[in-house]
């Protein structure tokens, strides 16, 4: 494995008097596959938000590839970077989520181009040509002018990893990817994450679906109360939990 790509130092969120965070330190390098585990109001969504600045932390710093996120250096002082520097930082941090979240207006081909167009500036021609080759690499090549309600949930969700995937972001953060599907559209969602990953696609994985982890997953992050309990490879932290924790977990979703 690579480089450090994700640098996530002394999180720390509170809501209100809930604290969610409460110290969280990740590293993610290059081309490896990280799955995070734990309890629902475990922390996982918060965690996942803060690396893009979705939410903002009450402490610590995250940094991608090198660059803080949300915060500029100088001297000893942070300055938050202003919306449009955010906005931009968050092109390279593909975000997929639970309930797809696909523009319901917009063709299967248009939601992919979107961002490559308006947020890059990309030529329309070359942006639908990617597209194209994107949705062939998700199975969904004679999808492109069908609109999202045409779409079952697992082919919708592979829409939106096709539309991550067009900004080519350093990294891609998926929350809980097919835990609104029907079981029998999950495999077909999980097949494409598995061989982002054999492709070498630096991800972070939040789900509840032990096989898939034990699979693909480089590392297993087990997040409970807001902390990292446990981390490690998945022969490890899924098969041999030194966390009595980590096994509670384990023996109920197991
Ligand atoms: P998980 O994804 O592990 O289920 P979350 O990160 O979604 O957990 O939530 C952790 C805790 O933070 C929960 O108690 C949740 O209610 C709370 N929480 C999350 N987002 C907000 C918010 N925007 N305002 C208030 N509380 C929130
Ligand atoms: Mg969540």
């Amino acid at each position: 494995m690579g480089e450090v790509m994700v640098d996530l130092r002394g999180i720390h969120k509170s809501f209100g008097g809930n604290e969610v965070l409460r110290g969280v330190d990740l590293v993610v390098r290059t081309g490896e596959v990280v799955v995070v585990l734990g309890p629902s109001g475990s922390g996982k969504s918060t965690l996942l938000r803060a690396i893009n600045h979705l939410e903002k932390v009450d402490r610590g710093l995250v940094a991608i590839d090198g660059e803080l996120v949300g915060y500029r250096r100088s001297g000893d002082k942070l300055h938050e970077l202003r919306e449009r520097e955010i906005l931009k930082q968050r092109t390279h941090i593909g975000f997929v989520f639970q309930n797809f979240n696909l523009f319901p207006h917009l063709t299967v081909l248009e939601n992919v181009t979107e961002a490559p167009v308006s947020a890059r500036r990309q030529p329309v021609a070359e942006a639908r040509a990617r597209a194209r080759a994107l949705l062939a690499r998700v199975g969904l090549a004679d999808k492109g002018d069908a609109y999202p309600r045409q779409l079952s949930g697992g082919q919708q969700q592979r829409v939106a990893i096709a539309r991550a995937l067009a900004l080519e972001p350093k990294v891609l953060l998926f929350d809980e990817p097919t835990s609104a599907l029907d079981p029998e559209l999950v495999g077909e969602v999980l097949d494409v994450v598995k061989d982002l990953a054999a492709g070498g696609t630096t991800m972070i994985v939040v789900t509840h679906e032990i096989g898939f982890a034990r699979e693909v997953a480089d590392t297993v992050v087990f997040l409970d109360g807001g902390v990292v309990v446990e981390q490690g490879p998945p022969g490890v932290v899924l098969d041999a939990p030194q966390h009595p924790r980590t096994r509670a977990f384990l023996s109920k979703v197991l």
